[in-house]
C-alpha cells in the first residue's frame, strides 16, 4: 500500500514577550516584542522550525512589524 501525505501544517507560538513603544494600526491595543517561533509540520513530523522576532500587538495579535533572524 502507497501512501501519499500532503499534509502541511505550520505552527506559530509566542515564546516570550515584553512591553515595546507603539501601539497597533488595527485596534489601537498595546504593542509588544516577541520571540516568535513558526513550527512547520509535514505529515505530523515537525521539520522546519524558524525562530524570529517581532512586535506585535498584545490584544488582537497583528503583526506590526517583524525582524529576520541570521
Ligand atoms: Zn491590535
Amino acid at each position: 500500500m502507497v501512501f501519499f501525505c500532503f499534509l502541511v501544517d505550520q505552527r506559530r507560538t509566542m515564546r516570550s514577550s515584553k512591553p515595546a513603544a507603539g501601539i497597533c494600526s488595527r485596534c489601537g491595543g498595546g504593542a509588544s516584542v516577541a520571540e516568535m517561533v513558526t513550527a512547520t509540520r509535514f505529515c505530523y513530523l515537525p521539520f522546519h522550525r524558524k525562530l524570529w522576532r517581532a512586535v506585535i500587538c498584545t490584544f488582537c495579535g497583528a503583526v506590526l512589524k517583524s525582524y529576520r533572524h541570521h
